[in-house]
């Protein structure tokens, strides 16, 4: 059996408590040492094998799965935040698929929702904005068409940018020809570590205040103004309004 679990943006306390037991109680462990906490790992079980994917291609990985299954040992595949972003498990599963060999994922804190609790702010704001873009930039995987980040842009919604802190330049000048100039923006490094970094600014200036802090890697870019203060209050917690849960009152 392989086990996907994603490992959570960096403090190893947000692992959830099932993906814990599942790297604990494994025999044979893969993570992907550019970005997985390896405090992550700080009790696995004794003599149990650790292979680092950054070094690895996919060949290499599902042939350690392979291994590893045919001695009827358990598998812990880890993944940083949660691994359906960005987290290219998908082709390890189809070729397990392929292969007969059983797995399961387990959920974890995506680095995208670290950083919200880091900055203590909620993407969905009433009368700002209800809707959630994750994209990155086009690197060395191309974006589809349809998804170019301009267009994205257009809805000004919150949008989430993944991978891409290396070009903050280009990409706030895209981002301009469609949100307000002022519009803030947070870029946060590796969010919940201990050496985590957050820069404040606007479309117009936060690519020069992150090259300032030295930032290059292994950051989000938040852009909205979701970052501001001003929004409606929710219905959900409104006197007047009546839920499921709750009867509202008059005036
Ligand atoms: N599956 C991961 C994302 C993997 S892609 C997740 O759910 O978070 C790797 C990118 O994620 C990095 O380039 C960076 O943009 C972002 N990232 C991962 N961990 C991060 C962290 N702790 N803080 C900020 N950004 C992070």
């Amino acid at each position: 059996m392989v086990s996907f679990i994603g490992a959570g943006p960096g403090d190893p306390e947000l692992l959830t408590i099932k993906g814990k037991r599942i790297i604990d109680q494994a025999d044979v462990i893969i993570y992907a040492g550019s970005l997985v906490n390896p405090q992550v790992l700080a009790d696995v079980k004794k003599g149990a094998v650790i292979h680092n994917s950054a070094v690895m291609n996919l060949e290499e990985v599902i042939e350690v799965m392979k291994d590893a299954e045919e001695k009827g040992l358990k598998v812990a595949r880890v993944h940083t935040g949660d691994p359906a972003i960005y987290g290219a498990h998908r082709e390890q599963m189809d070729r397990l698929d392929e292969l007969g060999i059983a797995y399961e994922v387990i959920p974890g804190v995506s680095s995208f929702l670290a950083t919200a609790a880091v900055l203590k702010k909620e993407y969905t704001l009433p009368g700002v904005s209800q809707t959630v873009i994750l994209t990155r930039m086009e690197g060395r995987t191309p974006m589809p068409p349809k998804e170019k980040l301009l267009d994205l842009a257009s809805h000004n919604a919150t949008m989430i940018i993944f991978l891409s802190v290396g070009m903050l330049d280009e990409m706030s000048e895209i981002l301009r020809q469609a949100y307000r100039p002022e519009t803030p923006v947070a870029v946060v490094y590796k969010a919940t570590w201990e050496d985590q970094k957050i820069v404040y600014g606007d479309l117009t200036n936060i690519a020069e205040r992150v090259q300032e802090a030295g930032i290059r890697k292994t950051a989000l870019t938040v852009v909205g103004d979701f970052l501001g203060d001003e929004y409606e209050l929710s219905k959900l917690y409104d006197k007047t309004f009546t839920t499921e849960f709750r009867k509202g009152v008059d005036g």
